[in-house]
């Protein structure tokens, strides 16, 4: 067990690793010693300026949904803003908008009904098909992921891709513009922070990460890491070669999606693989175990750690202007930032030499609040120039800003599917 290895680092005396020891192996730490993002004043402006933004994208259909949204928004930006620590919020900003996308999805898939689920498939919301093939097409499905994916899939391949695909969808380059705009902007803008932030994916398998103890260590995913001026060993983070499995992934993706001319996400759709039933039920298992029980067990993201999306999102990584560094000269090598890390984004590497986590950083944040030596921060990239307090509201905006269509299907469909 971690902790049996913890307890021995302790017992070896090294006063360097008493902070390590003193932390859970939970990951769930007790004591935050960062500093607050920027003065109540700041707060204040840029809580009201998220609120106002948030009111703008709700009020319709319902002033009280406007207010609501100013209100809570607001009130997360100057928590995540003032408070010691930006977990709490965070998670639970994105979690909220993950159970909202869920229940909205659900929400349009009992109204269709299942009778006519397929027909809908087939007829209504069809992006391609094979002519004369017994194939559905795939769905545009509200989903903050696919929408982007499928656009570019289509921008990609184009209608001359392979004789016998027809394109139904964007129906328009304004359509296609008006969806790839926002989406490549938020990529350049955040990077991975997407996935910390944003993605309901990512918030779907942060709830999953709840409780308070970690069963698997994983042993054999994981390096056996002897710090520099160490006397003991201990489980360090993931081998390279287990985070590389996403860009085989990615790459597996892209050479399906080129033979079949079809989009990238398709080939993980459930409109794309209800046509193929095993694939599907594949895909659903191997969904559960990395979204759902292995994030249980360990507390890490680990389908976001073996995601081919959040790999190819990690190609435009280097375009956003927001990157987590470590001040070197202040850090003692107590290596908590590396437990704490969700992603494992944090290596002994990053740590000793680099001074800044791998490209699988989401920005979360939790390695700036868990550092006792407040050595780790977000910088405007390439200066020293600390921009956390820029990065909150933009990154709480920029999630409003992308869940407004889930929570208006939710409110418009909810009086329908009560019978109201
Ligand atoms: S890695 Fe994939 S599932 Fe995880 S947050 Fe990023 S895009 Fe979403
Ligand atoms: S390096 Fe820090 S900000 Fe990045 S994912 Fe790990 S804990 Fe979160
Ligand atoms: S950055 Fe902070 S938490 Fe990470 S090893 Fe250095 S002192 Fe420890």
């Amino acid at each position: 067990m971690e902790l049996d290895q913890q307890a021995t680092l302790q017992d070896s005396g090294s006063s360097t690793y008493m902070t390590r020891v003193i932390l859970p192996s939970t990951g769930h730490h007790t004591r935050f010693s960062m500093e607050p993002a920027t003065s109540t004043r700041n707060a204040v402006i840029a809580a009201a300026a998220v609120g106002g933004f948030c009111f703008y994208l709700f009020f319709r259909p319902y002033l009280l949904l406007g207010v609501l949204a100013a209100a809570s928004m607001g009130a997360a930006t100057f928590w995540t803003l003032r408070a010691r620590e930006v977990q709490h919020v965070r998670r639970t900003v994105l979690i909220t908008f993950s159970i909202i996308t869920w229940a909205g999805t659900f929400a349009i898939l009992a109204w269709i009904g299942p009778s006519s689920l397929v027909k809908w498939v087939a007829d209504h919301l069809r992006v391609y098909y094979f002519q004369g093939m017994p194939m559905y097409g795939t769905t545009i499905i509200p989903c903050t992921r696919a929408l982007p994916e499928i656009t570019l899939g289509i921008a990609m391949y184009g209608q001359e891709a392979q004789p016998g695909v027809i394109l139904k969808w964007p129906s328009s380059l304004v359509m296609l513009i008006m969806v790839m705009v926002p989406f490549v902007a938020t990529a350049v803008v955040f990077g991975r922070g997407w996935c910390g932030w944003m993605c309901f994916f990512g918030g779907t398998v942060e709830a999953f990460m709840s409780g308070s103890k970690i069963h698997w260590p994983l042993r054999r995913w994981r390096m056996n890491f002897t710090p520099p001026d160490g006397e003991a060993s201990f489980l360090g983070g993931l081998k390279e070669e287990v985070k590389d499995i996403k860009y085989g992934l990615a790459l597996a993706l892209l050479l399906i999606g080129l033979g079949a001319a079809v989009p990238i996400i398709c080939i993980v759709c459930w409109t794309f693989l209800i046509q193929y039933l095993w694939i599907g039920l594949l895909f659903i298992a191997a969904t559960v175990l990395f979204a759902m029980v292995v994030p249980f067990m360990t507390k890490k993201r680990w389908f976001c750690i073996l995601c081919p999306v959040g790999a190819m999102i990690g190609l435009v990584e280097s375009l956003s202007p927001f990157r987590i560094k470590i001040d070197k000269e202040k850090c003692d090598k107590c290596y908590d930032c590396m437990r704490a890390c969700p992603m494992y984004a944090m290596t002994p590497k990053a740590i000793e030499e680099k001074g800044k986590p791998v490209l699988d950083c989401v920005k979360c944040g939790r390695c700036i609040e868990v550092c006792p030596k407040e050595c780790v921060d977000l910088y405007l990239r390439g200066t020293n120039m600390k921009v956390r307090s820029w990065f909150v509201p933009l990154a709480l905006g920029a999630t409003a800003a992308w869940y407004v269509w889930f929570v208006f299907a939710l409110i418009q469909l909810t009086p329908h599917l009560l019978g109201i």
